[in-house]
């Protein structure tokens, strides 16, 4: 038997009972997998049972016990809090009841424990000391916080998806938008057109507006089935020699219009660059979503520059603008599909939240990179690595993952 006890009196012959009593509480103590103990005012151990030395004192006797408190088998912290509420029990006579603990020990894993514990009285009714029983509850507690964690996860994703749901929400609204603008103007110019009192001179004009505006409406659809054939992993690219400094001078030329509407100094400039396998309509549409943005997130008489470059193995193109610059919170979420910042709502910069993932995706399918350096208010530059040799594959397949990173 390796119950801790002191030697119990023997029983008097006249009280039967009393002897009965201590059998029962000798072979309770001694077989019980639960963790009892009596401990006495000082909180040292009277009796523990079988269950608390396989527990706590693992190869220890009983006589190793009696005496010795909590302080000899948990760490101070948890030796000090049961020794604060035996005492408190002591002088309140007041139980405490299934309170759930932190066990910690010095040398082994940490476990949690459902405690009780009561007043220990002689026969006349005196407390003595306190009695209890522990009960280990670490798989329950384990499980409840696994439960908790995968709670607040799903609450995560939930509201990512809520947030996603709006974000679509608000996308179908821009794109509706940014159709009918173009669309409704296109309309009103071709009545105008159709007018017999129009002059030459004016269908000229107006032809020129109906143009521009229909290229706007291609521009959209474009970007809108690129994205979902990037979204279905089928996007493939022809990557043939290239001169990027022509790619990009054309790019410019096509945004110079719109910067000359708002007076920004719009500068092209290339170092010589070697000819570099790339897909390049899908890099003067890249180019494209860079300038338009930089131009439209510049104010009138701004500055937007544009350069190609090389450094070791890599071609480099750059789009750097004097415009509002992105707040340091939205640079890792610009490139997130629909993504558009409090200032482009704000100020209905048209857009929808699409330019940048697109550039991303085109990115990553040359296997190169895109980063972005911005200085809040002041202007932001947009720069892009493309590998100088081909690599293998062509094929896109998820562009998702695509690298684009903030300077
Ligand atoms: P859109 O231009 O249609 O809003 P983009 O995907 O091209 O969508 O850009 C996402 C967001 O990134 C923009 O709404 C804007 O907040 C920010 N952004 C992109 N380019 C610039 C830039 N050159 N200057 C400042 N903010 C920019």
């Amino acid at each position: 038997m390796v119950t801790a006890r002191p030697q119990p009196e023997e029983p008097r012959e006249n009280d039967p009972q009393r002897g009965l009593e201590l059998t029962c509480m000798s072979n309770l103590l001694s077989t019980s997998q639960e963790r009892v103990y009596f401990k006495d005012r000082l909180s040292r151990f009277l009796l523990v049972s079988e269950g608390w030395i396989a527990a706590y004192a693992p190869g220890r006797t009983a006589g190793d016990v009696i005496g010795k408190t909590d302080f000899d088998f948990f760490s101070e912290r948890h030796a000090s809090a049961a020794f604060e509420d035996e005492q408190e029990i002591i002088r309140t006579g007041e139980p405490l009841v299934g309170k759930v603990e932190l066990e910690t020990y010095s040398h082994s894993p940490d476990a949690w424990v459902s405690s009780t514990k009561m007043a220990l009285r002689d026969d006349s009714g005196e407390i003595i000391g306190t009695f209890g029983i522990s009960r280990d509850v670490t798989a329950q507690i384990r499980a409840e916080q696994a439960l908790l964690d995968q709670a607040q996860q799903l609450g995560v994703q939930n509201e990512r998806l809520r947030e996603l749901d709006g974000m679509k929400d608000e996308f179908i609204g821009l794109v509706s938008h940014e159709l009918r603008t173009p669309l409704t103007s296109i309309i009103g110019y071709v009545k105008l057109l159709r007018d017999e009192r129009t002059s030459e001179a004016n269908a000229d004009q107006y032809a020129e507006v109906i143009q521009r505006n229909s290229q706007r409406l291609l521009r959209l659809v474009e970007d809108l089935l690129f994205l979902s054939q990037t979204h279905s992993g089928t996007m493939h690219v022809e990557l043939r020699s290239a001169d990027l400094a022509e790619i990009a001078q054309s790019a410019v030329e096509e945004m110079r219009p719109e910067a000359e509407r708002k007076h920004i100094d719009l500068v092209f400039s290339s170092v010589c660059t070697p000819s570099l396998p790339v897909d390049a309509t899908r890099i003067a549409q890249l180019l494209g979503n860079l300038i338009s943005n930089a131009v439209k997130f510049t104010p009138n008489g701004g500055k937007v520059e544009v350069k190609v470059g090389t450094e070791p193995g890599k071609a480099v193109l750059e789009v750097t603008d004097t415009g509002v610059g992105i707040p340091a919170g939205d640079r890792d979420r610009i490139f997130d599909r629909f993504f558009r910042s409090a200032i482009a709502t704000q100020q209905v910069i048209p857009g929808t939240g699409l330019g940048l993932t697109i550039a991303k995706n085109i990115v990553a399918a040359h296997h190169g990179t895109i980063t972005v350096d911005s200085d809040e208010g002041r202007g932001s530059t947009f720069r892009i690595l493309l590998p100088l040799k081909q690599v293998p594959t062509t094929d896109v397949q998820d562009l998702a993952a695509g690298q684009a990173h903030r300077a």
